[in-house]
């Protein structure tokens, strides 16, 4: 990242748990575990939106002068996947590598900083299982009481905590936990809410030998045990869209806490809208998806993908149309046209400004302002500081990912 003149703010982000925002405050190496994808479909913007706010906490960080430990999974292995890859007659593997390849060309194009670990769960099989056997030892896990298919289930009450992330009522919980794949009507379970572990290899499933009996994890676990044994218990932010709040967050802090004995998993649990197109949320359900990689192969520069998901706030469910595009790529225009200036109005105050708003929440369309307001005084008023043109493209590289 480029240095900037000034001082960073301490970053303050919404935190589902607490329902209000409160100070991230992360030692000198800032911890952050954000989920990823599961790789059965290319990267699509509500995707972006979510890696985009997230590089936004990992630049403010840095600003700040932390180190940042960021830990993201890829889930390349779960039923999604393989129903994808039995429907377009493709192996899971091949179908797992082709699309997490493309996300981070996708991520790469996008100028997202990479995380330090970006970690598969069937390679870490291994870890998965070591924590399942452990929460199966202390009664936090338990087998199905099915002789065929003894599957370990999680007792979602183990922690005496359960809920306090995303705060949903019983009735919520029981829709979103059967419309996210839980399995509430398995027999054999103790309670509808409890969460699969570890499933006994099915004829035609891929399975992995262990001590559990063969089979492979569940989902929530996989992202329990890649974060703990990465970041430990108690790291700064736990991140991902808002449909990750229940079940998926809910339950890998549950898993967590219940192996470790210690609360809170994470310290904030920071969650993104959804993206829209024509009136409903993108999903691979309804059809309507807009890739990241099909608008770069259309010509469409990257860096105007930024400002148009940066011109709404990232915690609101918002629509992808034509026109934000095409007022982004304006945006980009006036902006690269005034950073090129010979000089412009001080840079100070402008990248005072940019700091305060991302600081606050991630307040990007104020933080967009800030820029705009500098870039039309330089374009209007000729002359000023020689320096502050080049501050401003340090600034917006570094704190927007935007290079102009
Ligand atoms: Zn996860």
């Amino acid at each position: 990242m480029p240095r900037i003149p000034g001082t960073a703010r301490p970053l303050r982000l919404h935190d589902t748990a607490a329902g209000q925002l409160r100070p991230t405050a992360p030692g000198p190496v800032a911890r952050m575990y954000v989920c990823g994808i599961t790789p059965y479909d290319a990267t699509h913007l509500g995707h972006a939106a979510t890696y985009l706010a997230f590089d936004l906490v990992h630049r403010l960080w840095l600003d700040a002068g932390h180190e940042v430990h960021y830990v993201q999974n890829v889930t390349d292995i779960d039923d999604p996947l393989l129903e994808r890859a039995e429907r377009d007659q493709d192996d899971w593997v091949v179908l797992g590598m082709r699309e997490t390849a493309l996300f981070r060309e996708d991520m790469e194009a996008l100028r997202v900083l990479p995380p330090r670990d970006f970690v598969g769960a069937v390679e870490t099989i291994p870890e998965i299982i070591e924590v399942i056997g452990k929460l199966l030892a202390s009664g936090a896990a338990y087998r199905a009481d099915d002789p065929e298919y003894p599957d370990v289930y999680f007792d979602h009450a183990a922690t005496g905590h359960f809920g306090y992330e995303s705060h949903y009522d019983a009735e919520t919980m029981a829709r979103f936990f059967a419309e996210r794949g839980g399995d509430p009507d398995r027999p054999g379970k103790r309670d509808p809410l409890d969460a699969l572990l570890w499933r006994m290899a099915r004829p035609g499933e891929p399975s992995w030998e262990s001590e559990l009996g063969e089979g492979r994890p569940g989902w929530h676990i996989e992202c329990s045990a890649i974060a703990l044994n990465r970041l430990g218990v108690g790291f700064d932010v736990q991140g991902g869209g808002s449909d990750l709040a229940f079940p998926h967050h809910e339950y890998s802090a549950a898993h967590a806490e219940a192996l470790v004995g210690e609360h809170p998993f994470a310290r904030h649990y920071v969650h993104a809208g959804m993206i829209g197109l024509d009136g409903a949320k993108m999903s691979k359900s309804k059809g309507n998806l807009v890739f990241v990689s099909r608008l770069r192969a259309d010509g469409v520069d990257p860096a105007a993908i930024r400002l148009a998901l940066f011109a709404g706030h990232y915690r609101d469910d918002r629509a992808w149309t034509d026109a934000l595009l095409a007022e982004a790529r304006e945006r980009l225009a006036r902006w690269r046209e005034a950073a090129a200036l010979e000089a412009g109005p001080d840079a100070g105050s402008a990248i005072a400004r940019l700091r305060d708003h991302l600081a606050d929440d991630l307040d990007t369309p104020r933080a967009l302002a800030a820029v705009d307001a500098w870039a039309s005084e330089a374009l209007t008023r000729q002359g000023g500081d020689a320096e502050a043109p080049g501050q401003i493209r340090a600034a917006v590289d570094a704190l927007l990912g935007v290079a102009l």
